[in-house]
């Protein structure tokens, strides 16, 4: 994959564990964005926004628990709109950038999201899923979950799962062994 940037994007989204919110009706909360640097994987810039949903404005137990994203956060935070509209205005300063993240759910909500609000799509740069990258580069019998591979890799997670900015600050610990020479031991 031929580029000079990765953006790392993580999203976290209204959810349940009871089928109170079906997958089509989530919408993010979080967008958590990392831009890095494709010669040395050094971050150069990162974007966080919280998000007010309104299919389900308010989040179940299991999400706030799930997030550590509380009702007050998303309901002192801009619309979807807005929301997309900050975030244009940090990602258009940079270009060359290939859209990066843990599995292609992340890809489906975006595009989820923007129909709903009939938002237009805000990322020109091709999507590529780095967990099936990484799986295929090193080996790996089944695709791990993020916190399984930052194990595999012999790291520590950093910060909060389940939280887009620490997520997507997580996933870039890991691009040097979907892109890169790093190697996961056998
Ligand atoms: P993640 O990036 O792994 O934190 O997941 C992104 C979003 O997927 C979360 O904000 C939730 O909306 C949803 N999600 C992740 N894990 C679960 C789960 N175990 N049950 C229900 N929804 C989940
Ligand atoms: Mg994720
Ligand atoms: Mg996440």
């Amino acid at each position: 994959m031929q580029a000079d940037r990765y953006l790392v994007i993580d999203f976290e989204a209204t959810c349940c564990d009871t089928g109170s919110v079906p997958r089509e009706h989530m919408e993010i909360i979080e967008i958590g964005a990392v831009m890095v640097d494709a010669r040395s994987f050094e971050i150069e810039d990162e974007f966080q926004i919280f998000v007010r949903p309104v299919r389900h404005p308010k989040l179940t137990t299991f999400c706030i628990a799930l997030t550590s994203i509380s009702q007050r956060d998303v309901e002192l935070a801009p619309s979807f709109k807005d929301a997309v509209a900050e975030f244009k205005h940090w990602l258009y300063r940079y270009t060359g950038f290939v859209f990066c993240s843990w599995g292609d759910y992340d890809l489906k909500q975006l595009r989820q999201d923007c129909d709903f609000h009939k938002v237009p799509y805000p990322i020109s740069a091709p999507h590529v899923n780095v967990k099936r990258v990484l799986t295929e580069k090193q080996g790996l019998a089944k695709k791990p979950g993020l916190g399984d591979a930052i194990r595999l890799a012999g790291l520590t997670f950093s910060g909060t799962h389940h939280r887009g900015i620490d997520d997507a600050r997580n996933i870039t610990r890991l691009l040097p062994y979907a892109f890169g020479v790093a190697r996961i031991a056998p």
